[in-house]
């Protein structure tokens, strides 16, 4: 007869590795599906960062031991080991079209403060995909890659996986399948969410790259005839490595001729002079409005598969620890014939640290920018008023939160010299379902 596992965890990200480890740690039989069949591999665009260093982010504060080369998150009190290299990232300088800098942070300054200034990790996600493969054999976790799960039922007693031809039973289950999870699209958890779009990115390697701060992650916003879009610009932790990674929700934009753009026109051209691309990455992502309640019939959901398109990084750890840790106590609870309260535990977190704590609405409204101002004349004009530096950071919520305070006096500013804009401006007080409606209605989930 097959193996019941007490636990299978579907998708083996930064959510499904640490509900492994956590669950295999906790002596659980375990096992962990991945689709794709070596899962060291990065397969999927993603800037490689840990955001937040330095403050809290999922109720963590986020520390690199660089002596014994360990990230942990002490607040949850879990670690693991990552011997690959890194970068630290020291402040984030956002450019208008034409050229106007906002920094979040003042670069010397925060560099001024060593390993305390950091706002973020640069890391490479396949070191760290193979130190987590080593953490989670070493708690004899039983990993199969080559996994698509495309089917997911309730059982008596327990929960079913299938997938690329094989069946797992498990008394539950971790959908930990990323954001355009098939675990929740067939255990229904979709069918309450609003749909706003996709986020569309297009990454590359690059060398040759010359950056004004090579320590800064530099975002530059642009305005084509097709749509808006946006590019990151930031170093990898391979010497003389950097990103280029181009993002929109207009489906209309040409991603690659944008990269063109970027690298021939763009204010920030001249960086790219003597760029050469290395290799490239895409990613298409739904923005759903997230999943409320992340469990029902024995499937809990967790990382970005509940998320408004990212939990990022960090956040999806923390979800994968903590969902690993809840269901151990679940399972246990089961064992002992006790009353069942492991897995509240992980949607009472859920719904205060993500659902309340990163309101999705302020994370859409940071998609919905063109959609306010929709043209670049309009974003330079306001913008060109923003001239202190706001919160060293490199997290989506507190810079939007940092940029509204500073926007004040450019509103103000706008509102007596130029009325025509400011009317525009009023837009932001709408909800993101308003702002993005033009862009929902020519776009599908995939
Ligand atoms: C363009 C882009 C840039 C980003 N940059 C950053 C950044 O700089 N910093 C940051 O913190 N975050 C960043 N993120 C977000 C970050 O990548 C995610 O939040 C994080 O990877 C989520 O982890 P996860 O484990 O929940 O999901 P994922 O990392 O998506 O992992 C899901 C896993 O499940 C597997 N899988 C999928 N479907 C199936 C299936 N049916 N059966 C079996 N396996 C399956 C996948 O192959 C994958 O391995 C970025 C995201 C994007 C798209």
């Amino acid at each position: 007869m097959a193996k019941k596992y007490d636990v299978i965890v579907v998708g083996a990200g930064p959510a499904g590795f640490l509900a492994a480890k956590a669950a295999g740690e906790n002596g659980l039989e375990v096992a962990l599906l991945e689709r794709k069949t070596d899962p060291t591999i990065m397969d999927r665009a993603c800037l490689q960062t840990l955001i937040s260093a330095n403050e809290y982010f999922f109720r963590n504060l986020l520390r690199y031991n660089t002596k014994d080369k360990r990230i942990c998150f002490s607040s949850d009190g879990f670690s693991f080991k990552y011997d690959g290299p890194y970068i630290n990232l020291y402040s984030l300088a956002a450019y208008t079209p034409n050229g106007h800098k906002i920094e979040h942070g003042d670069v010397k300054e925060q560099k001024g403060k060593g390993e305390h200034g950091r706002i973020g990790i640069g890391l490479d996600k396949e070191a760290l995909f193979r130190n987590l493969l080593e953490e989670v054999k070493a708690c004899s976790v039983d990993v199969f890659p080559g996994i698509n799960v495309h089917k997911v039922t309730t059982t008596a007693d327990g929960v079913r996986a299938e997938g690329s031809g094989q069946s797992f039973e498990g008394r539950y289950i971790i959908a930990a399948d990323g954001v355009n999870s098939r675990v929740a699209e067939v255990m229904g958890f979709n069918k309450d969410r609003y749909y706003y779009c996709n986020l569309y990115a297009l990454s590359y390697y690059l060398s040759g790259v010359e950056m004004p701060e090579p320590q800064q992650v530099s975002l530059v916003w642009a305005y084509g005839n097709e749509g808006a879009f946006r590019g990151y610009i930031m170093p990898r932790p391979i010497k003389g490595e950097y990103y280029l990674l181009l993002l929109t929700v207009d489906p209309r934009v040409n991603l690659e001729a944008g990269v063109d753009y970027f690298m021939t026109e763009a204010i920030c051209a001249p960086w790219f002079k003597r760029a050469k691309k290395l290799k490239s990455f895409s990613a298409v992502c739904n923005c759903y409005s997230p999943i409320i309640e992340p469990y029902k019939d024995r499937v809990l959901v967790v990382g970005d598969v509940g998320a408004t398109q990212e939990l990022e990084n960090n956040g999806a750890m923390v979800s994968g620890w903590k969902a690993g840790q809840a269901i151990s106590t679940a399972v246990q609870e089961e064992n002992l014939g006790l009353e069942i309260t492991g897995i509240s535990q992980y949607t009472n977190w859920w719904k205060e640290a993500y659902i309340r704590d990163c309101p999705h609405e302020l994370y859409m409204t940071g998609m919905s920018m063109p959609y306010i101002l929709p043209t670049a004349e309009d974003i330079n004009y306001v913008y060109s008023h923003i001239t202190e530096p706001g919160a060293a950071c490199w997290n989506p919520y507190t810079a939007s939160n940092s940029l509204r305070d500073s926007m004040a006096k450019a509103v103000a500013i706008t509102q007596r010299e130029r009325p025509d804009i400011f009317q525009k401006l009023q837009r932001k007080s709408l909800h993101p379902k308003e702002l993005l409606a033009e862009i929902t209605k020519i776009s599908k989930p995939v």
